[in-house]
């Protein structure tokens, strides 16, 4: 059975829900992760947020705001009064619901359950439409079978028997509708696993039933930011493998977050990534394959800097660089690449609000050069170390451009440059010359 999630945007109207209704009426039994329709849990922290500065008004403004809003959708989505009317009460018992909470005091726990209601709205409307249809969908609510641990980590077995329980409840059904990113917590609290975290419970249940496919379907904007082609004139990446989307994950950031994939990842299930704007399009398969000898994508970031400290200190020592990345551990700032010599090392970071006193405090160390504005250019493909050929192809691509750091040998799957940003793209048209148009 596969496991499909269709994103905020692709459930965002009524037009759109019966767009995903057709894709998913194949006649093939499948588990359908649905999240809010987009904007509505941006919309639910708001109303938290007033209800957190103890403003009741501000919080029912917006609920009734939102709440006309749902009334119109579902006006538009169903044909017969019966469904329609069935699904507004519903969506009015869960506003009712929300406005429960303005009038008391209010924490983290109560935020939950606000947050919670997107998509415990957007599955009964997909689901009644659907009956209405006459397609045999069913609800199996996530806060059935969805839940954390202690540890506020998945807890993967309870989750396959839970759910197990709720599939053998409804033996007939074709299509299973269930709520992204809504769970519970190991002390039975509704509890949820982070903003974006629709795919998450998608690659959860994927892992649980062994799914053959895990597809997580979005829109065509959300597509583009999910497009790890930066260059033009490159042929759409048709596959990777789960390590390569970890790579590129740093440089679109909207491609799937790799926590989010981990469980598929382990459980050997490839995840296809599709567009519900061209359903017909292949899309991008991520799998455990690697393509041998191929080279995937080339990737940029912007604003990053360099920092170099140089010590002659460093040679045969211990502990140095240990002392240097306790410097941006203690600012909180993440590294990304590192470069290193007998007497100096050189390092990247793309959030500079500590620069000031890590550079500072680097001092202590040796001497310290800042380059600003500098750009990472990422290959990502078949890396292996002992293939021969490709750190070279990569190389003499940027024979005419000045390279302050290579980093090589960190993954199998990726060469990393760093250039002047003003060098970008010439970088990239380079390398996307060298390695995707002369073989
Ligand atoms: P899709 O990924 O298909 O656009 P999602 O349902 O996964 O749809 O996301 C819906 C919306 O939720 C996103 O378009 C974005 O506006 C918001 N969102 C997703 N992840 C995060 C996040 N980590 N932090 C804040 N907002 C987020
Ligand atoms: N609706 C949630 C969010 O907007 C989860 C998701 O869509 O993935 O963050
Ligand atoms: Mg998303």
């Amino acid at each position: 059975m596969k496991v499909l999630k269709f994103g905020g945007t692709s459930v965002g109207s009524a037009q759109r829900m019966k767009d995903v209704a057709k894709l998913i009426t194949d006649g093939e039994k499948k588990i359908v992760v649905l999240s809010a329709m987009s904007g509505t849990t941006n919309t639910l922290v708001e109303i938290s947020e007033y209800l957190y500065q103890k403003n009741p008004e501000g919080a029912n403004e917006i609920i009734n705001t939102l709440e006309a809003k749902y009334k119109h959708h579902i006006n538009e989505l169903f044909e017969t009064e019966a469904y329609k009317q069935q699904t507004q009460e519903f969506v009015k018992s869960v506003f009712d619901y929300i406005r429960s909470y303005t009038k008391d005091i209010f924490t983290l726990f109560e935020e939950k359950v606000i947050l919670a209601q997107g998509e415990i709205m957007s599955t009964n409307m997909v689901t009644n439409y659907l009956q209405e249809q006459g397609v045999k969908a069913v609800l199996i609510p996530a806060l059935e079978f969805m839940r954390t641990d202690k540890n506020s980590e998945p807890d993967l077995t309870y989750i396959g028997e839970k759910l197990q329980v709720q599939l053998e409840a409804n033996p007939d059904a074709d299509i299973y509708i269930t709520q992204g990113f809504i769970c519970r917590n190991a002390y039975g609290e509704i509890d949820n696993l982070q903003r974006g975290g629709s795919d998450y419970t998608a690659s959860l249940i994927g892992a649980a039933i062994h799914a053959s496919e895990i597809q997580i379907w979005t829109d065509i904007d959300g597509m583009h930011d999910n497009d790890p082609r930066i260059v033009d004139h490159t042929s759409p990446v048709r596959q990777l493998h789960f390590e390569e989307a970890a790579e590129l994950a740093y440089f679109g950031a909207k491609i799937l977050h790799p926590t989010c994939v981990q469980p598929a990842k382990y459980a050997n299930i490839p995840v296809r990534l599709l567009n519900t704007m061209e359903p017909s399009a292949p899309g991008t398969l991520i799998s455990n394959d690697t393509e041998k000898g191929k080279i995937k994508a080339v990737a940029a970031k912007d604003n990053i800097t360099a920092i170099k400290i140089k010590s002659s200190r460093m040679l045969l020592a211990h502990g140095f660089l240990r002392k240097v990345f306790e410097i941006f551990e203690s600012y909180q700032t993440p590294i990304d690449m590192v470069c290193t010599s007998e007497v100096g090392v050189s390092m990247s970071i793309d959030n500079t609000k500590h620069l000031h006193e890590i550079v500072d405090d680097l001092k202590k160390y040796g001497t310290v050069t800042v380059d600003h504005d500098m750009c990472i250019i990422c290959v990502v493909g078949d890396l292996e170390w002992e293939n021969v050929g490709f750190e070279t192809k990569a190389l003499d691509a940027m024979r005419n451009i000045p390279v302050r750091m290579i980093s090589f040998g960190g993954s199998n799957y990726n060469i990393s440059f760093l250039v002047r940003e003003s060098d970008k793209k010439a970088a990239l048209q380079a390398l996307s010359d060298e390695l995707f148009h002369q073989r």
